[in-house]
């Protein structure tokens, strides 16, 4: 029989992943992760887009932020993730703005009111078809979606936070290598070969404010 560490362990691991308090701190945390990263963000997306990523995300998650402070503290995940989603398209110009709102909103469409782990990653796996079918992409696009599918994959492979860190920092350094086929980036070419993509890199400091509340509540 189970020890009462390992139980509790069990539960963590397999009970309520996520609730809306951990969600709100891993958004809270992902506004501060963009603002401190948004003059890269816009740098790489200079080179091979419009150079507006970083701004553009910067102006997202500040409203989100702002929403977070007027949802009632009843507001389970589902509804959070939805009306993160909704305000996303609303704020967040570009293409990147309706492909964060899909992710958001498709996670937001699969959660009950209590997830267990197992239903936020199966969440997680429908939101990024979603991405797919509004965006036209696949993976090798050199897309934030190569940064999605492989940490999807590792997450349902049972990877620990630490795991996705590892798994996200490679996939957004693995766009390098890639030739872009959508969004404004697939206009260069070959000249899009040899820059990172930074929609794979906001992605991946996306990861990494989840893993930080994962960590958190270890
Ligand atoms: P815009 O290209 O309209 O200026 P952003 O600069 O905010 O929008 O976002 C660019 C990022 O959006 C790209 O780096 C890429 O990761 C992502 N992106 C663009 N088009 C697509 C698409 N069709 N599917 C998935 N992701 C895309
Ligand atoms: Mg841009």
């Amino acid at each position: 029989m189970p020890g009462p560490i390992s139980a509790v362990a069990a539960a963590r691991r397999d009970g309520h992943a996520i609730d809306a308090t951990r969600l709100r701190a891993g958004l809270r945390r992902a506004r501060r992760a963009i603002d401190r990263h948004a003059a890269g963000l816009t740098r790489l997306d200079a080179v091979l887009g419009d150079g507006d990523h970083g701004d553009n995300l910067a102006i997202g998650f500040r409203a989100v932020d702002e929403l977070l402070d007027d949802l009632p503290a009843t507001t389970t995940p589902g509804e959070l993730l939805r009306a993160v989603g909704h305000r996303l398209v609303g704020a967040v110009g570009g293409a990147s703005g309706p492909l964060y709102g899909t992710l958001f909103m498709g996670l937001a469409k699969e959660l009950s009111d209590t997830p267990t782990r197992a239903e936020a990653v199966a969440g997680f796996g429908a939101a990024i078809e979603a991405v797919k079918a509004r965006g036209k992409a696949r993976a090798g696009d050199k897309t934030m979606l190569d940064v999605l599918i492989p940490v999807h994959a590792a997450a349902a492979d049972g990877a620990d936070a630490a795991a996705l860190r590892r798994v996200a920092a490679e996939a957004a350094e693995a766009t390098i290598g890639m030739q872009a086929r959508r969004g404004r980036a697939s206009f260069l070419g070959e000249r899009s070969l040899g820059h990172m993509d930074p929609g794979a890199r906001s992605c991946q400091l996306l990861v990494e404010a989840v893993c930080d509340v994962l960590e958190d509540a270890a």
